[in-house]
């Protein structure tokens, strides 16, 4: 329940902002199109206050993500609240009574408005839209630039909403709404001119680099001076090297060495510019920046009975849990590691050491090219039958995370018995 707090106060929000306008309502002035501009004006309201969260969210408050069960979640609802903003801009548009002549100021910062946060919101959703990301080009480094303005958008929007001729005088409303936009400006502001003052990103040192295949790479990091705060197993940080121009851009990823090592070891997948780069250029000696560490993806919460889903470098966080066991599980675990070809899997003796030191742990890797793919099914028959009462925890691509979430609600398992890490903030 406590990780849903988040989303239901930001829904709450949204529907108090609905009572506030329609507790304190604007003066009928007895103007031709009333309701409709009334209506607009609750309409523009949700969108200041979904902006305002998304803009909040990218903050990376790590006080709140007990609220929303972890980073990756956050960022999910800062994608959702910015999508709601984005549609109901449109609505937006479409109920408030526009004028053709008249023109002032407020107008056309609406329009400025309107088409920089549709072609930035546009922007974002391409890699999920085929067609867009054949135009974008799903760069996302540029992407990540062009993000950066949307605050700026967000504040023009607000000022088009002082400044528009003739709006509605709800003095109670508005001031409300005010809150928010502070609240979002403030955020943008910290996020991409004055956060680097209070983020706690600390100092490290690559000590070695390993290739445990020919497309990964494991880094061990130490800490200069003080170590970041580690507190479960299954949690990731953002590191990057100041020393190299490609490696000095902040990225998420896994610690999966166990919290209580004195060295923080992280396994990379190269798949795109930076994590390539890095596979060929990172070398022991470099300096390293942290900030962490975060994430709530945390076996131990979990019941008696788990299954455990790992597919490709979606492994790490469970590597992160069998290296934290140490000889001792309190669960009985059927982990499931899964790979395309036996090249592509790392760390497999550790693993099924830990499976031999640990009876409640039962490991098994799979080889899709030759075996055929993991079934949930199969899952299911191996777990003897019934697995209504399981906690199952996965990591690994989004479609097969999401194919494979279907099926076990289908097969009974609760929702809220499913957890998955989000390797993907875009
Ligand atoms: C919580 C979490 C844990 C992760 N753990 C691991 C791990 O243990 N091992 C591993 O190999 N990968 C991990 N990843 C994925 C890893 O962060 C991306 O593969 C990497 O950032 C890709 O960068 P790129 O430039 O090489 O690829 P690109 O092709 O540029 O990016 C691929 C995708 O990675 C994401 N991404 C890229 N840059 C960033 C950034 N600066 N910040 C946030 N996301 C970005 C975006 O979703 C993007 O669409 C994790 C991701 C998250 C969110």
């Amino acid at each position: 329940m406590k990780r849903n707090i988040g989303n239901i106060s930001i829904l709450v929000l949204v529907l108090l902002n609905i009572v506030v306008w329609l507790v304190f309502p604007p003066v009928n002035d007895g103007r031709e199109n009333f309701v409709r501009q009334y209506a607009g004006e609750i309409i523009g309201a949700n969108n200041i206050i979904l902006m305002a969260c998304s803009l909040f969210l990218s903050t990376r408050p790590k006080w709140a993500e007990k609220y929303f069960g972890g980073l990756d979640k956050m960022y999910l609802t800062h994608r959702y609240t910015g999508t709601a903003a984005f549609v109901l801009i449109f609505v937006h548009v479409l109920t408030v009574p526009i004028t053709t002549t008249g023109w002032t100021l407020g107008n056309y910062l609406a329009v400025i408005a309107f088409a920089g946060i549709v072609s930035i919101v546009l922007v974002t959703l391409a890699p999920r839209i085929p067609f867009l990301n054949r135009i974008t080009g799903g760069d996302y480094d540029d992407w990540k630039k062009l993000k950066r303005f949307i605050g700026i958008f967000f504040i023009l929007a607000f000022i088009h909403s002082l400044t528009v001729p003739h709006p509605l005088h709800a003095l109670i409303a508005i001031t409300w709404v005010q809150v928010f936009f502070i609240i979002g400006a403030l955020s943008y502001f910290y996020t991409e001119l004055f956060g680097g003052f209070f983020k706690k990103t600390l100092p490290y040192t690559v000590e070695s680099v390993r290739y445990p295949n020919n497309s990964s790479t494991e880094i061990i990091l130490r800490a200069k001076k003080q170590p970041i705060q580690k507190q479960r197993a299954g949690q990731f940080l953002f590191v990057r090297f100041p020393g190299d121009k490609t490696l000095n851009e902040s990225h998420p990823f896994t610690i999966s060495s166990a919290p209580r090592e004195d060295v923080l070891r992280v396994t990379v997948k190269a798949c795109g510019d930076f994590t390539r780069h890095l596979f060929g250029n990172l070398q022991a000696g470099m300096d390293a920046v942290v900030e962490g560490a975060y994430g709530m993806f945390d076996y131990k919460t979990g019941g008696q009975k788990q299954i455990w889903v790992a597919g490709g470098i979606g492994v790490t966080p469970f590597l992160s849990f069998i290296r934290d066991m140490d000889g001792n599980l309190a669960q009985d675990v059927d982990f499931y590691y899964t790979v395309r070809h036996r090249e592509e899997a790392i760390f497999v003796d550790e693993i099924e050491a830990a499976a031999k030191k640990n009876p409640r742990l039962k490991a098994y890797i799979r080889f899709s090219s030759t075996d055929g793919s993991l079934t949930v099914d199969e899952i299911v028959k191996n777990a003897g039958g019934n697995i209504s009462g399981h906690h199952v925890y996965m990591c690994g691509p989004l479609p097969m995370v999401q194919s494979f979430e279907k099926k076990f609600l289908e097969v009974g398992v609760a929702a809220g018995n499913i957890h998955y890490e989000e390797f993907n903030f875009r």
